[in-house]
């Protein structure tokens, strides 16, 4: 886990988690792949300091 020093910009906390969505990133007409897109977010009040994506390599050409 996060050794953060990090603060939210919100509240003031500095407790963070994470959590996963997956995108369907759509690559051409036939082929469709995804990633996930991992969200970094504040315990107390749900303001979300970083958005990533996990797998960039599909979106390298
Ligand atoms: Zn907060």
């Amino acid at each position: 886990m996060e050794n953060s020093s990090k603060k939210c910009i919100k509240c003031g906390s500095t407790e963070f988690t994470e959590a996963t969505d997956y995108m369907p990133v759509k690559l051409s007409k036939m082929s469709l792949s995804g990633s996930n897109k991992i969200y970094t977010f504040c315990l107390d009040c749900g303001e979300v300091d970083s958005i990533r994506i996990e797998n960039t390599t599909i979106f390298k050409k």
